[in-house]
Order: structure tokens, then C-alpha cells, then sequence
């Protein structure tokens, strides 16, 4: 199709920065070519280290409890590897990232569907989490920013998780990759750095989203220093390393630090601003307020359609892109997800054509 307007997208539409850009740049000049300790080469695994002390208050975090991986889903994946045995089960947000059963599957586990509806303003709850969860529950994942919702965990929402999680004597696998991307008055809180968390919990960060760096593949876990160490025994028989020359870039994304990321969030906020008072002006069309992420979840059930049939439909009638919200799980049916990782034009010109489409939709 021509002339399309992409709200699918679930990566920065930004360069990566000059600065990192040079350092990886650097890397092959230097020869900085070959394979790295498997963990990751010691100065990145401390420059992460320092970060997730500094930023995330993981106090007792220290480079040997860091592994360093191909983006956050090599993280992920190794992770389940090394926790999950065959049969065994990881506890997910229903909606959620498509990508964690599939990784579930892969290791022979099973990714059990916690509800956390609109109702529930996504979040993840205490209740649900009991109701779901087996005899073989392992692992609990929270994803905080969320994909696709934009919800933000609130720090007693962490603690009743955190709870049953020591409770039930189950890890944590905390994906933050939006960390950075927290909007209005919300604070990201690494549910590692609660007390009743911290020795049960392996967090995992990317530098894909936050620095425009989808690409590179460079993310890393940080948690108890015997499930790291069989991660980096995993790691040698399937990866070997993350790439020599990402993880040098990485070192200076982490240089660079707020200085690289403000400019990129201010845009992201003037757009996320934007999209939300477009979306609010469409009859039917009703977004679900994010509070993270750069993602709007918005509830098209009052256009009385399956969230594909209105994808597919709006895509054939007015060339614009957005994922079904049943794409994430049966709780994301009635939604769609708007990914507003693009320009203000876009968002303008991808505004008015969902208007069009919605008001055809609701005409008698
Ligand atoms: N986790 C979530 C929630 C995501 O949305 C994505 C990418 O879309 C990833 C992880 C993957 O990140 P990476 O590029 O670091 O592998």
C-alpha cells in the first residue's frame, strides 16, 4: 500500500545519537572486534552496574551480578532457560508483550494469562495473581511501563506482587525496557530495589527504546549472582556474547545519559500530548490514559467490531496501521494499540483519517 500512516511501530523513529553512533564507530576502529567474556566485557558490565545502583537503587547490585545480551530479549530468553523447567509456568499480564510466550513456549514452559483489565487500570493485582496461578507457578513477569498498555506499576502495587512472589517463593522477571519513558506525575520504581524483592528478582533493561538503538541488540539482566552465572553458561552455547562493538556503544549511551535521552522524551511527550487530544475528540474512540511507554491503548468497542476486523478495515479504508489489542492476549480484545513513535504530521494526518473511519463506523 502507498501513502500509509504506521502507528504499529514499537521502535524509536529516531537515529541513535552521534555520540554512540562514534563509539561503536570507535570500536572497529580500535580492533574492538572479537568475541567478549561471555558475560560481557568487565567495563560495560560495571557501567551497567553503576546505572542500575545510581538510577534504579539496586543497592547491592555489582558487576558480577550483570550479563550483558543480545537486547532485552536475549535477556529474557536465557532467563526463562535458566529458571523454567519443562511444564513449568510464568505468571503474565493479560494484555501483554506477545513476545514472552513465545519465549515460554521455547523453554518448554507455559505462559499462564493473569487478567489485569481496563478496570484494573492494567495493572497487575494480588487477587489475579492467586487466582492464576498452579502448582507449578515459577516465575511472576512484570512489565512496568507496559507494552501494549502504558501502565505504570505504583509502588504498592510492587509490594502486593513482591509479596506474593516471597509467599509463594516464585522469581521476578522484571522487563523495564521503558524505564525512561514515564509521563505526567509517574515515577518508574524497580520492583528489585523493595526489600522483599531483591533476592528473587532479575531485572532487565535494553538500551533499544530509550537510545534509538533497536538495532544494535544490547541489553542485559542484572540479579542473583548464581541464576546470572548459569545465564552466561547458557549464553556461551547459544549467543557466545552480545556484539564487541554494541556493547561498546552502550558504555557511551550510558556516558551520555539524560543529556542524550531529554531531547528524544521532550518530543516524545509534545507527541503523546498531541495524539491524546486528537484521539479524544473522535466519537467511539476512547484511549485508555498512559501513564508510560510510547504506546496508547485505545477501546474501540463502542465501534462494535472485533479490534482485528477494525484494524484490518481501517487499514484497507484509510491506509492506517495500529495492532489489533487481541494481538497481546483475549484481554486486549476491544482495544487497539497506537504507537506514536512518529512525527507530529503523522500523527496529524493518521488523527484525522481514524476520525474519518470512526465517524463512517457510527453513522446510523
Ligand atoms: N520488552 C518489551 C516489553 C518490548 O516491547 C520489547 C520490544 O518491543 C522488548 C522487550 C525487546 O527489547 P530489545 O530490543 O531490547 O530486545
Amino acid at each position: 500500500m502507498e501513502n500509509v500512516i504506521n502507528f504499529g511501530l514499537g521502535e524509536p523513529d529516531f537515529e541513535t545519537p552521534e555520540p554512540i553512533r562514534a563509539a561503536g564507530v570507535a570500536a572497529i576502529g580500535e580492533g574492538f572486534t572479537h568475541y567478549t567474556a561471555n558475560a560481557g566485557a568487565p567495563a560495560v558490565r560495571e557501567a551497567v552496574a553503576e546505572k542500575l545502583r545510581s538510577r534504579n537503587r539496586l543497592s547491592s547490585v555489582d558487576a558480577e551480578s550483570i550479563i550483558i545480551t543480545a537486547g532485552a530479549m536475549g535477556a529474557l530468553y536465557l532467563a526463562m532457560l535458566a529458571l523454567m523447567e519443562p511444564g513449568e509456568e510464568i505468571l503474565a499480564s493479560d494484555p501483554g508483550w506477545t513476545n514472552y510466550e513465545g519465549q515460554a513456549i521455547l523453554v518448554g514452559g507455559r505462559l499462564i494469562r493473569v487478567s489485569a483489565g481496563a478496570d484494573l487500570d492494567f495493572a497487575l493485582s494480588r487477587a489475579e495473581l492467586e487466582a492464576a496461578a498452579g502448582q507449578r507457578a515459577k516465575i511472576v513477569l512484570v512489565n512496568s511501563p507496559a507494552n501494549p498498555t502504558g501502565t505504570v506499576l505504583r509502588r504498592e502495587q510492587l509490594e502486593e506482587i513482591a509479596d506474593f512472589a516471597a509467599e509463594r517463593d516464585l522469581y521476578i522477571l522484571s522487563d523495564e525496557v521503558y524505564e525512561d519513558f514515564v509521563w505526567d506525575d509517574a515515577e518508574h520504581l524497580s520492583i528489585g530495589s523493595l526489600p522483599r524483592a531483591a533476592d528473587r528478582t532479575i531485572t532487565i533493561g535494553s538500551f533499544s527504546k530509550s537510545y534509538a538503538m533497536t538495532g544494535w541488540r544490547a541489553g542485559y539482566a542484572a540479579g542473583p549472582t548464581e541464576v546470572i552465572s548459569s545465564m552466561v553458561k547458557l549464553q556461551e552455547n547459544i549467543f557466545s556474547c552480545a556484539s564487541s562493538i554494541s556493547q561498546m556503544a552502550a558504555v557511551a549511551a550510558l556516558q551520555g545519559g539524560r543529556g542524550l535521552l531529554a531531547p528524544m522524551l521532550d518530543t516524545y511527550r509534545d507527541r503523546r500530548a498531541l495524539a491524546l487530544e486528537l484521539l479524544s475528540e473522535i466519537p467511539g474512540v476512547y484511549p485508555h490514559r498512559p501513564a508510560g511507554s510510547f504506546y496508547i491503548f485505545a477501546d474501540i468497542s463502542a465501534l462494535g467490531e472485533s479490534s482485528e476486523q477494525f484494524a484490518l478495515e481501517l487499514l484497507e479504508q484509510e491506509q492506517v496501521v495500529v495492532v489489533p489489542g487481541d494481538a497481546f492476549g483475549p484481554g486486549g480484545e476491544g482495544f487497539v494499540r497506537i504507537s506514536y513513535a512518529t512525527d507530529q504530521s503523522n500523527i496529524r494526518e493518521g488523527m484525522a483519517r481514524l476520525a474519518r473511519f470512526a465517524a463512517n463506523r457510527s453513522a446510523p
